[in-house]
């Protein structure tokens, strides 16, 4: 029997998003600098990661308290072994109606069909550009944009349903906005800007970077005009619209311009096993170690019930500057984006 759980601003939990991986095999300058994560970071080792039998007790006992929808994350989700599996288990607990992933695709090619066949229904792939150089200069990396690209085409061919999502970063990606919704729009695809956030500690954000949604809907409507697209579910994130006259949508996530903390549902679960309420979180509670001490399923969702019950974050309703600079926040390839 479901038991739903409600935080201090009676905010339900609803979603919960699992970072089964914390190495990614891009270094986006918005998310894991190269000058930070470069040859000596120590990332975590085969036994700090939570095993898949972790992974799939936990989300049980989030399923219990209301939790409808998971999503896999990272790191790059891809880079771990057997995601198929780990899907197919995910999707059979009671409650779970919906399990998705977040990937920068490029191993998606060889895994679209697999991940299907074992019951993922979504994929949101990332990539920030279709200019080779841009593209580069955001993933920090030599691989080429076409990548991506392939794997989208393997996704939208094996039956996933995708959407790309863009961060839009001032002054180096922003020339791509227009070529990306012409691209996406093209092919059917919704398209999400994300504002840059100020996730973690070492992406040197400041507000003059980022790119506002009013600009973005501002540029996007040169294409076509927009009309709104009522929301789907209470959290959903993106802001929706429509290109008139199509049925094909684009969104915005504007978690600097317009704040939905009134509306966060979701929980993160680290590769290691950290609970987190909030994606800029300054510390985590530690359900990998409750996990191995040998408690019983019950225990375990007394001990979540209690975290949310708690729970009263809505950092990005209170950001300044200031807090964006000052405060130890957790960076996202360990959170989970
Ligand atoms: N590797 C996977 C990927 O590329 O989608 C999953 C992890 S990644 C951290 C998840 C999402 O977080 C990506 O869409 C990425 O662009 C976004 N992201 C990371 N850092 C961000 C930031 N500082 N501001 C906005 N979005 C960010």
């Amino acid at each position: 029997m479901r038991q739903e759980v409600n935080d201090q601003l009676s905010r339900p939990l609803q979603d919960l998003r699992i970072s089964i991986m914390d190495r990614c095999n891009f270094r986006c300058s918005y998310c894991m600098p190269a000058e930070i994560f470069g040859p000596d970071h120590v990332f975590m080792s085969e036994e700090e990661l939570l095993s898949f039998d972790e992974i799939i007790r936990s989300a049980e006992q989030f399923a219990a308290l209301g939790v409808k929808k998971i999503r896999l994350t990272g790191g790059e989700p891809l880079l771990r072994k057997d995601v198929p599996e780990l899907v197919a288990s995910l999707r059979t607990i009671e409650g779970i109606e919906d399990v998705a992933l977040t990937t920068n695709a490029v191993l998606l090619t060889k895994q679209a069909k697999s991940l299907y066949d074992a019951g993922l229904e979504r994929v949101n792939v990332s990539l920030d550009a279709l200019d080779p150089e841009v593209f580069q200069t955001m993933s920090g990396r030599k691989t080429k944009p076409d990548a991506v690209l392939h794997g989208i085409d393997a996704a939208t061919d094996a039956g996933l349903g995708v959407k790309v999502n863009m961060v839009v970063k001032k002054g180096v990606n922003d020339g791509e906005v227009i070529p990306m919704a012409r691209y996406c729009k093209q092919k059917g695809i919704t398209l999400r800007f994300i504002e840059f956030m100020d996730v973690g500690q070492t992406n040197g954000w400041e507000f003059s970077q980022v790119v506002s949604k009013k600009e973005l809907y501002e540029q996007v409507s040169q294409i076509a005009l927009l009309e709104p697209v009522e929301r789907d579910y209470f959290g959903e994130v993106a802001s929706r619209y429509r290109y008139v006259g199509s049925d094909v949508e684009v969104g915005f996530i504007s978690s600097v311009t317009e704040t939905f903390c009134g509306s966060c549902t979701r929980a993160r679960l680290s590769a290691d096993g950290k609970l987190f309420t909030c994606l800029f979180s300054e510390s985590g509670f530690d359900l990998r170690a409750l996990l191995r001490e040998g408690v019983t399923d019950s225990q375990i969702r007394d001990w979540i019930r209690a975290v949310w019950e708690k729970r009263e974050d809505r950092y990005s309703e209170l950001r300044t500057e200031e807090t964006a600079k000052n405060r130890n926040k957790i960076e996202m390839s360990y959170i989970g984006g």
